[in-house]
């Protein structure tokens, strides 16, 4: 008898909640040995009259190590922080692994697609150091360190050596960006060092995303800074059917937040027709996390079983309505329910 391990689970909003009750019936029927822990974040816990990011939630994730979150809205041009890129650097959670694949039952124009974006979370445009010049001027400050470049560098080969997977390409704009992005491929280029056994080649973002709409399958694991991975995870996700079909994970050292790549989807949240499938492959994601971490076999096997329902569900046409099918969110977790 395996013992519950202790998941903190911050639902977020708009599509938010309606994803997370679906993923959690799906875990607790697949017999998942897990404890949650619900934290709020976003505009649920503005709602409550808390911080947009509470130092509860935070510490939540510190002492469990493990979350599962839904989408947080950040609003455009004014009021608050990104709820995520505050999660991400305050617990260190460097990388993003974000697996792209082809799935049989959700046909496209491209067949298999397998593709890992490895995106670097905690820097770059992203840093939120913005000034006011003048009234006409404003500024974005785009940061890179050589702790922050070399760090991701290193979890991208050690990704690609330990998956057994063929090639890593760096995305660059070091031709216009000559110091910040020439920083991030010096690390990788010294890093590679260490990893001699992994191919690795570099292209000029523009031209790569050029490639990679002509024939995704070329590419194998791609390693890009913050602004970069964040723009190319949604166009990768439309090579294979959409936001709803693609997963992630936050990784740093010691904490790890599994959540989709997708937004909280203002205009389809409260509908209940949102496709709850990022969500889930995002939480087997995690279970094989979790089993690496602790090696207990129920949690692979309500990985597996989760895994196998998902695609059988798809294969046999159920499908949610940004796939082309017609179930709302709770029909399909039940179809998925019901092939585990
Ligand atoms: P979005 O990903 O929320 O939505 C883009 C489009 O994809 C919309 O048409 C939406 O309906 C559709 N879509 C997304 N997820 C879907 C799902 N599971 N099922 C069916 N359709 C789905 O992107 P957006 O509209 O640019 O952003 C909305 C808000 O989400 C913004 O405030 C943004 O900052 C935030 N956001 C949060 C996260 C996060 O919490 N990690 C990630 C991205 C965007």
């Amino acid at each position: 008898m395996s013992s519950k391990y202790p998941v903190v689970l911050i639902a977020g909003d708009g599509i938010g909640p309606e994803v997370s009750d679906a993923v959690v019936e799906v875990l607790k029927a697949a017999g998942a040995p897990l404890e949650w822990i619900s934290c709020d974040a976003g505009l649920a816990a503005l709602g409550k009259g808390k911080d947009v990011m509470p130092e509860e939630t935070l510490d939540a994730v510190k002492k469990h190590h493990v979350a599962l979150k839904g989408p947080c809205t950040t609003p455009v041009g004014k009021g608050f922080t990104s709820v995520n890129v505050q999660l991400r650097k305050k617990l260190n959670l460097f990388a993003a692994i974000r697996p792209v694949r082809s799935l049989d039952g959700v046909p496209t124009r491209y067949e298999d697609v397998d593709l890992v974006i490895v995106r670097e979370n905690t820097e770059g445009l992203y840093s939120g150091v913005e000034n006011r010049i003048t009234s006409n001027v404003v500024t974005t400050l785009k940061i890179a360190t050589v702790e922050g470049t070399e760090r991701i560098a290193k979890r991208a080969f050690e990704y690609v050596q330990k998956r057994g997977r063929k090639k890593l390409t760096v995305f660059h704009k070091a031709n216009i960006m000559k110091m910040s992005d020439g920083l991030f491929l010096d690390s990788v280029a010294k890093l590679h060092k260490d990893f001699s056994d992994v191919p690795y080649d570099t292209q000029i973002i523009d031209a790569g995303c050029m490639k990679l709409v002509q024939d995704p399958t070329k590419f194998d694991v791609l390693l890009m800074e913050n602004f970069y991975g964040d723009v190319v995870s949604d166009l990768a996700a439309g090579l294979v059917g959409g936001l709803g079909v693609v997963p992630g994970s936050n990784i740093g050292f010691e904490d790890a937040v599994f959540e989709a790549v997708h937004g909280s989807a203002p205009d389809i949240a409260g509908k209940g027709i949102a496709n709850p499938l990022a969500l889930l492959m995002s939480s087997v994601m995690m279970l094989n996390h979790m089993y690496e971490k602790y090696g207990d076999k129920q949690i692979h096997a309500a990985a597996e079983s989760i895994k196998a329902a998902y695609n059988k569900a798809l294969s046999d046409g159920e499908k949610t309505g940004d796939l082309g099918g017609s179930l709302g969110t709770q029909e399909f977790a039940k179809a998925v329910i019901s092939r585990l």
